[in-house]
This record gives C-alpha cells, sequence and structure tokens, in this order.
C-alpha cells in the first residue's frame, strides 16, 4: 500500500517515491503527496521527474483503496521500479486547503446556531458550494452566516488531524452527526478532523494548520435546491 503523506501533512509538496505499477488508469507510487479526489476535494495535479523524463498528473483518484496518479492524456509514463520525484501543484492544493477548511467551518457553524446538517458539498480551488437540511434560506441569512464565519476564521482555531478506532468514532456524537457510519467497515483507523470548538469530522482531505489562514469568506449566494435542501455558495475573497 502506498504511504499516504497527505494524510498526516498537508504542507510536504513534494517527495522522492518509487513506480510500484504502471497501470491503464494511471501510476502507483511507493509514497505520495498528492491527495485523491473525494469528499468533494478535487484530486491533486502535478508533476513526477524522473532520469530521463518528466510528466503531467492531471488528476489524483483511488481505486480500490490505490492513490491513482492519473496522467495527462498521451503522457509517457515513467517506467516501474524508477524513482521519481513527486511533486503537487502546490498554489492551486494550498487554495483547496483553505477552501476545504472554509466548508468545515461553515458546516460547524449551521450545525451549532441553526442545527441544520449538511446534505452535499463541493469545491473548486477558491470556490465550493454547500446543501444544508434547512427549511428554507434569504440573502439576509447568507449575510448574517457569513459574518458569522468570518469571525470564527479570525479567532483562529486550531485544526487537528488525528486517526482514532473505529469503534470509537462510531460512538463520537460530531462523527455520528456527520455520517461516519457510511464509510466503509475496513476502514479503521478513521481519519479526523478537528476544527477545535467549531467543527469535528471523519475526512479524507487536506486542510490548513489553523482558520485563520483561510483568510476572508464571502457568500456570493443562498438558492433553494427543493424542500430541505438549501444551498451557499463561498468564495475566499482573494481568489
Ligand atoms: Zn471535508
Amino acid at each position: 500500500m502506498t504511504d499516504e503523506i497527505f494524510s498526516r501533512d498537508a504542507y510536504q509538496a513534494s517527495t522522492e517515491a518509487t513506480v510500484v505499477e504502471v497501470r491503464d488508469d494511471g501510476i502507483v507510487l511507493d509514497r505520495t503527496v498528492f491527495c485523491a479526489r473525494g469528499g468533494g476535494q478535487p484530486g491533486d495535479t502535478g508533476t513526477l521527474r524522473w532520469d530521463g523524463g518528466e510528466t503531467r498528473v492531471a488528476d489524483t483518484v483511488r481505486s480500490a483503496g490505490e492513490v491513482i496518479h492519473v496522467l495527462e492524456e498521451g503522457a509517457v509514463p515513467p517506467p516501474v521500479g524508477a524513482s521519481v520525484v513527486a511533486e503537487i501543484d502546490w498554489a492551486r492544493r494550498h487554495t483547496l486547503m483553505r477552501t476545504h477548511t472554509a466548508l468545515h467551518a461553515l458546516s460547524g457553524i449551521v450545525f451549532t446556531d441553526y442545527g441544520a446538517k449538511v446534505t452535499g458539498g463541493n469545491m473548486e480551488p477558491g470556490v465550493a458550494r454547500m446543501d444544508f437540511e434547512l427549511d428554507g434560506i434569504t440573502q439576509e441569512f447568507g449575510r448574517e452566516v457569513e459574518a458569522k464565519l468570518n469571525t470564527a476564521l479570525q479567532q483562529d482555531h486550531e485544526v487537528h488531524v488525528s486517526f482514532i478506532p473505529r469503534a470509537e468514532a462510531l460512538m463520537d456524537p460530531d462523527l455520528i452527526r456527520t455520517k461516519v457510519s457510511l464509510i466503509p467497515e475496513t476502514v479503521d483507523p478513521i481519519r479526523v478532523i478537528d476544527i477545535s470548538g467549531l467543527d469535528k469530522q471523519a475526512d479524507g482531505g487536506t486542510h490548513v494548520r489553523s482558520t485563520s489562514e483561510v483568510g476572508t469568506v464571502r457568500v456570493v449566494k443562498t438558492e433553494s435546491k427543493g424542500k430541505a435542501n438549501k444551498r451557499m455558495r463561498i468564495e475566499l475573497a482573494d481568489r
């Protein structure tokens, strides 16, 4: 199995690695800093360099538990056994880390202050949407949540990554609320992202170290997507 460095350290932008497998759908490495698409976060992009070659990674996906580095169309893959330097597009990833952390803070605030659970979400670098189990939504509500969100982000809550036994995770109220039970039974321990005092959920993505690093967030749109499904669109102010 690939050593998934990004799951412990989201700030490592490159690593040396060995090519374990070259498949039709991409490259498997013995270790990687490339985070696979999942939970609304797009897969990393970047570059693989080796003695005599270089290729672009267009996407990163997970297939049957493996992290697959998907190459650009027609790219020449490195040979099996090659030593490569795997490097992500750091600016893009860091923007995703800020965007992802903003979504967690948003979901924590909307649950704590309004009692509404998340029903879905998605993000691109600097822009994201999140759907909530709310009966109604107004622009005024959006402005109110935006103010609360920015206040919370500026309070600089630390973001902790931990791995906890599945049995323990299944008894944690915060993790139950965020549907930890839907994670496949083979996953144990479970990775947990805890934004101290704000939000806690099982998550496979990458986040910043503390909320001030997110910067200022704008709620750019509020809309109804059906009964008990209301959408907020957010963006990073400096994107
Ligand atoms: Zn997440």
